[in-house]
């Protein structure tokens, strides 16, 4: 493994209060750099300040989008302690993007050593009241000064941190979702299953519209029948029907949530019966009929648990355990957050420790 450099910052900067913050807009004072050639490999892993850089416009990555990101957190814990959640998780999933759009892969390890060193460096930027944390995007972009199509040669992985406040500052708000009928997200064989800037950005028209229809976000149905229940773009979805978690399975075309899979561990954990496998959205109405539809809820990074109070597909609306929390829902959110933020015991070992 090659040393990291660390170039630090002349001036330091200085963490809003937790309630001034909100997401994605404060960057810490440093960040990791690395770099990548044919030949040889990943290179030069390096801590610099955080700030500009320049490329050339025909940089292949701004006209044919080869490029993959992540989204994880670090937490202070109630000890004082920097902890990662589930680092490698993550990690691993950046390699399997990079695996769907021809990008090489990273040492997972010599990436987590990067970033703990920049974490352990940036600490005084970890926020510690309960709910915030500093969110941690990894990405990486290819660079090649060349506007035909291909498979680049030369790629930049960046990590930059940014505080981020509480997601629910004012208690669990459940969200509103349309079920989309016009548009579609991905199909298998296509790009659903990695984290890439290509997903979000086809999602934006859906969004817009539902937005403006009053709704807060969409859920995706498959490209082929429009039926069968995907997730909703920047979350996977859970429905408990009877008593049964049941979430729609990987099937290649939804990406595969670390939150989902934590969620999963922890409902069979707890001895419920859990399910993944293929739900179609009649189904999810025929059980709202049949008073079975218990809670329906997103899961990921940015807001670990959001409840959903309400759908709508064509015109239908329904109204989910009268528009509140669940039970469930709020259990799981309760736990996970507990041990992010070192008030519940860490029984299976999700929290990496960077420092002391
Ligand atoms: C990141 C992401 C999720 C949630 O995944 P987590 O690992 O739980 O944060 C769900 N869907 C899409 C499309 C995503 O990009």
């Amino acid at each position: 493994m090659t040393d990291i450099t660390v170039t630090k910052v002349d001036k330091i900067g200085v963490l809003p209060t937790d309630k001034q913050l909100g997401f994605g807009q404060i960057f810490t004072d440093h960040m990791f750099v690395m770099d990548y050639e044919t030949g040889k490999g990943w290179h030069s892993p390096r801590i610099v300040p955080y700030g500009e850089f320049a490329f050339v416009p025909a940089t292949i990555v701004f006209h044919y989008g080869q490029a993959i990101f992540e989204g994880m957190k670090a937490f202070r814990g109630s000890n004082n302690q920097i902890a990662v959640f589930r680092t490698k998780h993550y990690l691993n999933r950046f390699n399997r993007s990079a695996g769907h759009l021809c990008i090489p892969p990273i040492d997972v390890d010599e990436v987590q050593a990067g970033l703990f060193k920049l974490l352990d460096l940036e600490k005084d930027w970890v926020p510690s009241t309960p709910g915030t944390s500093l969110y941690i995007r990894p990405f990486i972009i290819s660079t090649d000064g060349f506007i035909g199509v291909k498979v680049a040669s030369t790629y930049k992985l960046f990590i930059i941190l940014s505080p981020v406040g509480a997601y629910y500052a004012h208690g669990f708000n459940p969200v509103s979702i349309k079920v989309e009928d016009k548009y579609v997200r991905a199909t298998k064989g296509g790009l659903g299953q990695a984290k890439t800037p290509a997903n979000y950005a086809m999602s934006l028209p859906a969004q817009a519209e539902a937005y403006k229809e009053g709704f807060d976000q969409v859920l995706w149905l498959d490209a082929v029948h429009r039926e069968y229940v995907e997730e909703v773009g920047t979350m996977n979805i859970f429905f408990k029907i009877n008593g049964e978690i049941i979430t729609p399975e990987l099937n290649g075309s939804i990406l595969g949530g670390i939150t989902r899979q934590t969620v999963l561990e922890l409902a069979r954990n707890w001895g419920f019966k859990t399910t993944e496998r293929q739900i179609s959205i009649v189904e999810v109405y025929e059980a709202h009929a049949k008073g079975e539809l218990e809670e329906v809820f997103g899961t990921g990074t940015a807001a670990v648990i959001s409840p959903v109070g309400e759908l709508s597909w064509k015109g239908r609306k329904m109204v989910i355990n009268h528009n509140q929390t669940g039970e469930f829902s709020q259990r799981l959110f309760d736990y996970v957050t507990g041990v992010q933020n070192g008030i519940v015991p860490d029984e299976f070992g999700w929290m990496d420790i960077v420092s002391n």
